[in-house]
């Protein structure tokens, strides 16, 4: 965990330079954008002014050279002098920017004037005497160019203080006449006309000013901020004006162009955000379909199960089921998730499967049994106790933690009803077997009670005569007579003891058993028939003597069939002194499993017999029922075994020889056994 840490810490480090020096390109990048952004707009406004400077230039000169034609015209014809008043007065009042009109002669003395209808004549408080030098200078011109000539401009006094700068253009007379007509022209006015001739310059202020940039007249409403100007030359016959645009845009600020780089900056991050969200969106939907798919598959596979699927929570209460679990039981889920106590643990059991539940509970991990399942009895819901398998497992959440249990439920009825019924047909085949080996028996004991029973008889008549010749007899006789009695009548009841507690003992149980004890235990059945023919025993023990777990009387019973067959087998042609049968024990299966053998010098088994051997009913013998070897490979696999024949024909005067052979589980010493069932614990719960 630390390592995972410091792992991430080492890398976050490893990549902080990157950041700054991405933060540090973002600042400079946003910075350009800025001073490039002041930039432009400080040429743009400049531009304008440029702009709007020529083209008011232009207007100003098409106006100024429009008025000379318009005097030029009053001229026209050599107008008499009342005609030339009439028409001058009537100039006046159509033109606001002509403010005095008069005519001089050759020596500038004035032969007639003019003035303008509309307010004051520009030469009422200054006499125009005393003003007359700029037309002068513009007259000398006119008669030296002989074409009209414009004065340089001058500021006329007005009442109250105020004044106006005004220009003189004097138009030198044309035929007989010599003179010159002086038209005195408001500069303001003009502008103001120029002016209204262009698309209105609302951003700037235009004026004419003059070299050493003092401002003669201005026009417009707005003032300029003095920041962006343009000037133009405005030339005229006689007279250069020099004409200005100023704009009213300041410098730049940077706090508005600014907060612009913000909101662009935060536009571009919110474009960015929206793009990863959309993103994110169909990650998430394409991962939720993904999920509903697996949920739906998983429903489908839980609902086409046959086994039944039910968890619980820590508490014991259900959780989850599936629907073969509530056709198993017959309670639907809402029935099993509501009750406190499973409603399918049959009433009789309750408290004892509530008690192995809190032991269950109590632990944390399955006990082993739970995992390899473990047998129990459930109800259903009309009341019918049937056998379960519970294999159970522990439910652990996304973050580890144990919060239940999950079990898989499997209905063995049908099962134990096919075992059952296999049951009872072993156990019909069995006692008819058991019934044939007795019938057997019965005449082999009849031969060999013989024996006891004459030499008790023997004894009995001796120990009479004996008594009736009490001069002869000596007591210690007598009594040897009566002990040899008592040994054969005691052998002949151990023949029949033997017989009988084979015939009777059922008991189906497997048990931990010497090897030994249950050879010992036919060994006498054996020696007896083995007798009949000659036949000697012999017994392979191996050391130490090993334990295996079985149906003791069921494999008592194989090995009586198995030797019995193998006496039998030598009886025909083995040579006497070749009669010998063989019990052979010894470990297999890496000592998991322990084999016996059972071997014979017989004449060995043909093709023929040894392909239907085990089938039931077979035989070659005339009082043989064919039950033997079939039912000793049915008791053998029952105890996870298999029967095993291998046989060598007799040849060339020598005798076959034929092992049958099987396994049996090995069982641990005694010892081991306490010791694991000491240690075996853990509850169960149903
Ligand atoms: P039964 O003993 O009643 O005949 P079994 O099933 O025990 O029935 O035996 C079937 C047949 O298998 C016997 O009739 C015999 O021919 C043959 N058989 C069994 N054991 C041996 C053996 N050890 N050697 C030769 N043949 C054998």
């Amino acid at each position: 965990m630390s390592a995972d840490r410091a792992f991430a810490n080492r890398r976050r480090l490893r990549r902080a330079p990157l950041w700054a020096v991405l933060l540090l390109l973002l600042g400079i990048a946003q910075t350009l954008l800025v001073v490039l952004t002041l930039n432009y707009e400080a040429a743009r406004a400049q531009d304008q002014a440029e702009a709007v400077a020529t083209e008011a230039a232009s207007a100003l000169r098409r106006e100024l050279f429009g008025t000379v034609q318009s005097l030029q015209s009053l001229l026209w014809g050599d107008p008499s002098a009342s005609q030339w008043r009439f028409d001058a007065a009537e100039m006046l009042r159509a033109r606001r920017d002509l403010l005095h009109l008069e005519r001089r002669d050759d020596a500038m003395a004035l032969v007639e004037a003019v003035a303008t209808p509309y307010g004051e004549s520009p030469f009422r408080w200054l006499p125009r005497a005393q003003m007359l030098v700029e037309a002068e200078a513009a007259c000398g011109n006119a008669r030296r160019t002989a074409s009209p000539q414009f004065s340089r401009s001058y500021f006329v006094p007005q009442a109250a203080g105020l004044g106006e700068e005004v220009i003189d253009v004097c138009v030198p007379l044309s035929g007989g006449a010599a003179g010159f007509m002086v038209a005195t022209l408001s500069l303001g006015t003009s502008l103001e006309r120029a002016l209204a001739a262009i698309a209105p310059a609302r951003r700037h202020e235009i004026s004419l000013v003059e070299g050493d940039g003092t401002r003669l007249v201005r026009e417009g409403a707005v003032r300029g901020a003095g920041v962006y100007r343009a000037d133009r030359v405005v030339d005229l016959p006689g007279v250069t004006l020099q004409l200005r645009a100023d704009s009213v845009e300041g410098h730049p600020r940077l706090i508005p162009n600014l907060t612009l780089a913000l909101v662009l900056g935060l536009s571009l991050a919110l474009t960015a955000v929206v793009l990863l969200l959309a993103r994110d969106v169909r990650r998430r939907a394409r991962a939720e379909a993904a999920l509903a798919e697996a949920l739906a598959f998983r429903k489908a596979m839980e609902d086409s199960l046959s086994t039944g699927l039910r968890a619980r929570d820590l508490d014991g209460r259900i959780t989850y089921v599936n629907p073969a679990f509530c056709a198993m039981v017959g309670f639907d889920a809402g029935e099993l998730m509501r009750a406190r106590t499973p409603p399918y643990w049959p009433p009789e059991q309750v408290d004892e499967y509530a008690r192995r539940q809190a032991l269950r509970l109590a632990g944390e991990r399955a006990p082993a049994d739970a995992r390899e399942g473990f047998e129990t009895v459930f109800m259903r819901k009309d009341g019918e106790r049937f056998p379960v398998m519970i294999y159970e497992a522990p439910l652990v959440d996304g973050g580890g933690r144990h919060t239940g249990w999950m079990s898989a439920v499997l209905d063995m009825s049908a099962q134990r009803r096919v075992e059952e019924l296999s049951r009872q047909q072993q156990e019909r085949l069995q006692a008819a077997a058991r019934l044939a080996t007795v019938g057997e028996m019965a005449s082999l004991l009849s031969h060999e009670l013989n024996q006891p029973l004459s030499a008790i008889a023997s004894y009995a008549t001796g120990s009479l005569n004996l008594l009736e010749r009490p001069d002869a007899a000596t007591p210690g006789e007598v009594r040897q007579a009566l002990a040899r009695i008592a040994e054969q009548a005691e052998r002949a009841g151990r023949v029949i003891k033997s017989v009988h507690d084979f015939v009777r003992r059922r008991e189906q149980a497997h048990e931990s058993i010497r090897a030994d004890q249950l050879l010992d235990a036919v060994l006498p059945l054996v020696r007896l028939q083995a007798r009949k023919s000659g036949t000697r025993v012999e017994v392979d023990m191996a050391q130490p003597v090993p334990r295996v777990r079985c149906d003791r009387t069921m494999i008592e019973q194989v090995l009586l069939n198995l030797t019995r067959n193998g006496i039998q087998a030598m009886e025909a042609d083995t040579p006497l002194a070749e009669r010998m049968l063989t019990l052979r024990v010894q470990p297999a299966g890496e000592r998991r499993r322990v084999r016996f053998a059972v071997i014979d010098a017989g004449p060995g088994i043909g093709d023929e017999v040894a392909r239907k051997l085990f089938t039931p009913f077979f035989t070659t013998r005339r009082e043989g029922m064919g039950l033997g070897l079939s039912l000793c490979r049915t008791v053998v696999e029952q105890h996870g075994g298999a029967l095993e024949v291998d046989s060598r024909r007799a040849a060339d005067g020598r005798p076959g020889r034929t092992e049958f052979a099987f396994t049996l589980p090995a069982d641990a010493p005694r010892a081991a056994v306490v010791r694991e069932a000491a240690a075996g614990v853990g509850g169960r719960a149903d």
